[in-house]
């Protein structure tokens, strides 16, 4: 009989937004008609930019005419999508060639789909708390995990140390859940223990455009020496509202090679064989968000979505308890009042106010006493669940 992949059996057995998604869901069987106010599952609530609209509008007539309808794109990107990404890059100061840049379906497909780059013996460092996708992607892929916590003393931000033994490092810079976003010193260590051990680091910038602080780096690619030490996997997600749209992009720098093999070749061989690429429209919509005026209409919805950020550090400051995040990161990470579990919070919060959340100790066991609060959803919820929240908790 066949042998199936038995690491999925070491998965934990609930994803952690499906048992949320059970909980509300009794919840509101139990008590039809209440209106939930839902601050958990990090998914935006605003529309793609008008810019993304038209451009996606001209896609799908350039499909309609012989004369512009286009049949499969190179796999690693279409050229005007790559000069797109990497133009605004260069923008920022930070040299890349276009080819440097792979289109994706979104930044959840390559975390996991990257670990073919590197030997089912390499094991993976995932600082934690963490997005549940690295555990996941990564048991499901056999590897072997070394978790590294973190907590409030280090501002949720680990250090390097030469005992930790681990080939590919998952660091995610604005945190998921924390908000806690990585200096330029406290990275360059992690560049420079990457580049003396042979480690890659897995760079997920998925939140970047929500730093404010113009010091603090957007790209791991501010920092020397990560052309040879580094991935970075980015998303128009939460940048531009692409949650389900789809696209995304992955930069692999062509002097990255290990063992005398550049990953950039093995990603284009990889990409060349596993998929036929992303839609012509896709990558067309996606484009037109490196314009000019694309710009300007996604940092008019990350304005809404900064001032929900806004609302709820209020409330948390007048309720007094301690929380991270929220300034350069679309989640605000607070511990739960009186000692409590986050499990325990998550149920407090969904059964006395109806405001929805996300317990801190879905993203490791670090986690655990801690509760997470995205800020994508509207200002009239979050301005509702601010005001239950201080009256649930009073003031500090
Ligand atoms: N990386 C982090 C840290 C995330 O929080 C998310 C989604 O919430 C993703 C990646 C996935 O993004 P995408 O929608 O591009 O798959």
């Amino acid at each position: 009989m066949i042998e199936l992949n038995p690491h999925y059996a070491e998965l934990k057995d609930s994803y952690l937004f499906r048992r949320i998604a059970a909980k509300t869901e009794a919840y509101c069987a139990a008590h039809p008609g209440t209106r939930l106010l839902r601050m958990g599952i990090g998914d935006v609530s605003l529309p793609l930019a008008p810019a993304v609209i038209r451009s996606l509008h001209e896609a799908v007539d350039d499909q309609a005419q012989i004369a512009t309808f286009h049949g499969y794109l190179p796999e690693c990107g279409a050229p005007f999508f790559r000069r797109a990404v990497a133009d605004h890059y260069r923008g920022r100061g930070i040299a890349l060639s276009d080819d440097e840049v792979f289109v994706s379906s979104g930044a959840s497909d390559e975390l996991g789909d990257i670990l073919d780059l590197f030997s089912p013996s390499s094991a993976a460092l995932i600082m934690e708390p963490a997005y549940p996708a690295y555990v996941d992607a990564s048991v499901i892929a056999g590897r072997r995990i070394v978790r590294l916590p973190s907590g409030e003393e280090s501002g949720f931000l680990p250090s390097p140390s030469d005992s930790i033994d681990a080939d590919l490092v998952y660091l995610c810079s604005p945190n998921n859940p924390t908000g806690a976003v990585f200096s330029r010193d406290l990275l360059q260590k992690w560049v420079d223990w990457a580049n003396r051990r042979g480690a890659i680091i897995l760079f997920d910038a998925a939140y970047e455009v929500f730093i404010e602080d113009h010091e603090l780096p957007r790209s791991i690619f501010e920092i020397d020496g990560a052309r040879t030490s580094a991935i970075e996997i980015c998303s128009l997600s939460k940048t531009a509202g692409f949650t389900g749209t789809r696209l995304g992009y992955t930069v692999i720098p062509l002097e990255l090679e290990r063992g005398g093999q550049r990953l950039h070749a093995m990603w284009t061989r990889n990409r060349t064989t596993k998929t036929n690429g992303v839609s012509y429209i896709l990558q067309k919509g996606g484009a037109a968000v490196f314009t000019e005026e694309g710009q300007r209409q996604i940092r008019e919805n990350i304005a809404v979505y900064k001032q929900n950020a806004k609302t709820l550090m209020k409330a948390l400051d007048r309720v007094g308890v301690w929380y991270t995040g929220g300034k350069n990161a679309p989640y605000l990470w607070m511990k739960c009042p009186d000692g409590m579990n986050s499990w325990d919070f998550f149920d407090r919060l969904l059964h006395e106010i109806q405001v929805v959340g996300t317990p801190g100790e879905g993203f490791g066991q670090c986690g655990e006493g801690y509760f997470r609060f995205s800020t994508f959803g509207s200002p009239e919820d979050t301005e509702e669940a601010a005001r239950r929240l201080v009256k649930l908790l009073g003031e500090g």
